[in-house]
């Protein structure tokens, strides 16, 4: 599938690069890397993000230089749309009213890919989406500076945890090694995402823990996020942080719940699972997606309806195994 993709790039003049909507580290990484390897290829590019970019992402220079809004994608007429790290066409935002006249390819390794594209390689044995564009640029003999490299890394580096969850493989240090070697700064990735705390989130964290609650003996916690408590610290919704990873990290937990208001009335579920939950399954049947560890979905129920669902179907899972 990647040769295919390969032959329709060289086949293009003009490509667009679209990432997915509420952008995470190798949204941003995979678009703006696909996006400026493509340039150094010689073709005609634009990276589009039809969202708002979370603050401790937009710090990243490649950003600036790389992403683009809506607006600039409609003035953009291009041959061919590549997707990336989307799983279904509700997540590329607006850039989905634009695939109707073009040909349409997907990247992406989440196994929930509903295969929307003209021409699909959706791969779940990736680690991050990062990894699948690194091979369509060594497929091109596309020449990697430490620009490229660090920007490559970046979504490796975030899809795994910095090295720390299961789908950290073999082939994830294979790959970020080879990016390192061609000169990519992990410590430059690590302080901006790790290093870089407003005080806020901490105080609002402190909010999150007064409303965790606990079910089946502590291994499912949950709690929420909503807008009255993030207008407090004068945080915006795009950059409520992932507490559910700190849910997580607690001895014995093995399903973490955040339930994250981003509109009025409209709550992102994210959901992380520690050793077997598949929570996927449960993204994905709640209109969402993910991965068997990591997985989400948004709806517009109210909080308590929409708490008590998302724990019974979590429920249903711990009294069947
Ligand atoms: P999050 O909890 O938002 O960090 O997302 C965890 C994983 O689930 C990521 O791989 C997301 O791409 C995926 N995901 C989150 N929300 C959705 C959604 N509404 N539809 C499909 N996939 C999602
Ligand atoms: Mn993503
Ligand atoms: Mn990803």
């Amino acid at each position: 599938m990647r040769d295919k993709i390969i032959e329709e790039i060289k086949k293009a003049d003009t490509i667009m690069i679209a990432g997915h909507i509420m952008p995470d580290g190798d949204d941003i990484s995979s678009v703006s890397s696909l996006t400026y390897g493509l340039t150094m290829y010689g073709k005609k590019t634009v990276g589009i993000i039809d969202d708002e970019i979370p603050e401790y992402l937009e710090e990243f220079k490649f950003v600036k230089k790389y992403i683009r809004d809506f607006d600039c994608a409609k003035k953009n007429p291009s041959d061919l749309i590549i997707i990336v790290d989307a799983s279904s066409p509700d997540r590329v935002g607006r850039v989905q009213e634009l695939f109707e006249y073009r040909r349409v390819i997907v990247i992406d390794h989440h196994a929930t890919n509903t295969n929307f594209g003209n021409i699909n390689w959706i791969d779940p044995s990736y680690a991050s989406t990062a990894q699948m564009v690194k091979e369509v640029l060594k497929g091109l003999d596309v020449k990697y500076n430490s620009e490229l490299a660090t920007m490559n890394l970046t979504g490796i580096a975030t899809d795994t945890g910095f090295f720390r969850y299961s789908n950290t493989d073999q082939k994830v240090f294979r790959d970020a090694a080879d990016l390192i070697e061609k000169g990519a700064e992990l410590s430059k990735i690590t302080n901006s995402v790790l290093e870089n705390k407003p005080i806020e989130n901490l105080l609002l964290l402190k909010d999150v823990i007064d409303e965790m609650e606990f079910y089946n003996d502590n291994k499912i916690v949950i709690s929420h996020v909503k807008l009255d408590m993030i207008e407090k610290y004068n945080i915006l919704p795009k950059d409520i942080p992932p507490f559910v990873g700190d849910l997580r990290s607690l001895k014995g937990v093995e399903v973490a719940v955040m339930f994250n208001e981003h509109e009025k009335g409209v709550f992102h579920v994210s959901m992380r699972s520690k050793e077997w939950f598949d929570v996927s399954k449960i993204a994905f049947e709640m209109g969402g997606g993910g991965h068997p560890r990591a997985a989400g979905f948004s709806s517009d129920k109210p909080l308590e309806e929409l708490k008590n669902i998302t724990l019974l179907k979590i429920k249903e899972v711990f009294e069947k195994k």
